[in-house]
């Protein structure tokens, strides 16, 4: 038998734990890197509905997010991968108008200013405040060790743009505290960007020079473009969905994980367990702790120490002409310090026009995070009403919402605290004791979509690797078989005769 029909004669199966857009995007890069089919993969999802965090819902002619709003349109990974489902010609790129945030400052919302000189006119900082910001090029240099995002601002623009600016910032993106995330693991591009440039200030300029800024866009704003899909952020998944077809099952709720002599048996609640060759773990770092835990305890203990925050999401719609001014601007955040419960609003229709019924708004209140986990116990009437009054503070709107629908995720966003880099090396050495075990998904090497998708290319390639050696290590076992058959046979033959 050839080494190729050996490998053959046993197929290999992979099994993707998690159905979110990490463990589908990962089951997609194994279809795509296994051009001749030579492994079956099946991804195994708990929820009937494939997608994770990543769900649309159409509701009385509004486009109500679950979670994401879109992706940043300056990763290769995921154009590549929208390309490739055909889904380019449904892309809905943000407004213009989106270029235009907020933050919530003593009462009233202040536009981000666009550069370092609209500071001088911006009410969002103190006179004090805005001097020691244009010190930043003499920050103290940076200390040994992991910082927090919020030692690393102060050190660099001050205590009360680092409350007011950086705070907001890590809250809105993060749900998480400025005082707990590590600067490394979160902003891995601003902690080279110091290494490389000596300054935040002076990183800005030489960013400027090669991307220059766009009229009316914000000082700090993203590079790339926020982008969605014409149907929301689900038609991703459901361009992945329709592309894997029936390697995708749904309702099936893994439980556990044991290995073998080298393979894998999945244990799945109420049904016969799946054996695999490799298995890519894709359910969060909490549920996945539990999965791996009989295998392998200090890999259950490293991915249990990564902690998550969980989120409320209320989608708020109003007759456009019942506000007291137009929604022009991608919306808003909140520093912790002002006391609102609110993380931040964001003004959907701006962002993507069409996401509400004709002459009418839809806003996303976001509520919870690391610092006010309480917000997960609220029902649905106290989260109106702490939307309601606080969106009276920032906005003025004193009337009752047309629409109203509230999202929830206990387990929200994870949160890269001081000390995760080294969480994930150690999960990783862990890894290397389980060959054809890997971890995907947003707890462990970037929270945003485009993270995932990057991540799956690699992984796939990893575990597809492993696969080759298996299959070529159990050709050469088929080989070495046959030589030692045809020579026991050899000499079996004079008995024989
Ligand atoms: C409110 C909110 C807003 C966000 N906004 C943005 C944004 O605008 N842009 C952006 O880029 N990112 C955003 N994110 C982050 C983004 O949602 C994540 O990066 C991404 O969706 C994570 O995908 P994932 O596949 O890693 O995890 P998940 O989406 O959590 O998927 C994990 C999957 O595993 C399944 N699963 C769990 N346990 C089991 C089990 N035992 N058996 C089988 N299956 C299981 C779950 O059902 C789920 O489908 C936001 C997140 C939240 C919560």
């Amino acid at each position: 038998m050839s080494d190729r029909a050996a490998a053959r004669s046993s197929r290999q199966h992979v099994v993707v734990i998690g159905g979110g857009v990490a463990g589908l995007s990962v089951a997609h890069a194994l279809r795509a890197q296994d051009a001749a089919r030579e492994i079956d993969v099946t991804v195994l999802e708990r929820s009937a509905r494939p997608g994770g965090n990543i769900r649309t819902e159409h509701l009385d002619g509004y486009v109500c997010e679950w979670g994401p709003n879109g992706f940043l349109d300056n990763a290769p990974d995921t154009l590549a991968l929208v390309r490739d489902l055909g889904l380019d010609a449904r892309l809905q790129p943000s407004d213009d108008r989106a270029r235009r945030r907020f933050i919530f400052r003593a009462g009233r919302l202040h536009p981000l200013p666009g550069g370092p000189l609209d500071f001088i006119g911006s009410g969002l900082l103190s006179w004090s405040g805005k001097v020691r910001l244009a010190m930043e090029p003499f920050a103290r240099a940076r200390p040994e060790g992991d910082e927090t995002i919020h030692a690393f601002a102060t050190r660099r623009i001050g205590r009360e743009a680092a409350d007011v600016l950086v705070d907001s910032m890590v809250s809105g993106v993060f749900g998480g505290n400025a005082h707990d995330l590590s600067l490394r693991a979160c902003f891995p591009k601003m902690w080279h960007l110091e290494t490389d440039h000596g300054g935040l200030v002076r990183a800005l300029i030489a960013r400027r020079r090669q991307h220059p800024r766009r009229h009316g866009e914000a000082m700090g704003a993203p590079l790339g473009r926020l982008t969605s899909f014409r149907d929301g952020a689900e038609e991703l998944i459901r361009g992945l969905v329709a592309r894997l077809g029936d390697v995708v099952r749904t309702g099936v709720d893994v439980q556990g994980l044991t290995a073998e002599h080298g393979r894998f048996r999945v244990g799945i609640a109420g049904d016969r367990p799946i054996d695999a060759d490799a298995v890519v773990l894709a359910s969060g770092s909490a549920t996945t702790a539990r999965i791996v835990r009989a295998l392998d305890a200090p890999l259950a203990a490293t991915l249990d120490a990564i902690p998550t925050a969980g989120m409320v999401v209320a989608c708020v719609g109003y007759g456009a002409h019942r506000l007291p001014s137009p929604l022009d601007g991608f919306g808003y955040l909140v520093p912790r310090s002002e006391g609102l419960r609110t993380l931040g609003v964001l003004w959907d229709s701006s962002v993507y026009p069409g996401r509400a019924p004709h002459g009418h708004v839809l806003l996303r209140a976001m509520l919870g995070g690391a610092t006010d986990p309480e917000a997960l116990a609220l029902d649905d009437a106290q989260v109106v009403s702490v939307v309601r009054a606080e969106l009276q503070r920032a906005m003025g709107i004193d009337v009752t919402p047309d629409f109203v629908r509230i999202f929830r995720h206990p387990t929200g966003i994870p949160q890269y605290t001081v000390g995760h880099l080294d969480r994930v090396a150690h999960a990783e050495a862990r890894l290397a004791q389980w060959p054809g075990l890997a971890l995907a998904g947003n707890a462990y090497r970037g929270v945003a979509i485009n993270a995932c998708i990057a991540d799956a290319s690699p992984v796939a390639a990893r575990v597809l690797a492993h696969c080759a050696s298996r299959a070529s290590r159990a050709a050469v076992a088929a080989g070495e078989g046959q030589a030692s058959g045809a020579k026991a046979s050899r000499s079996a033959r004079p008995v024989l005769r």
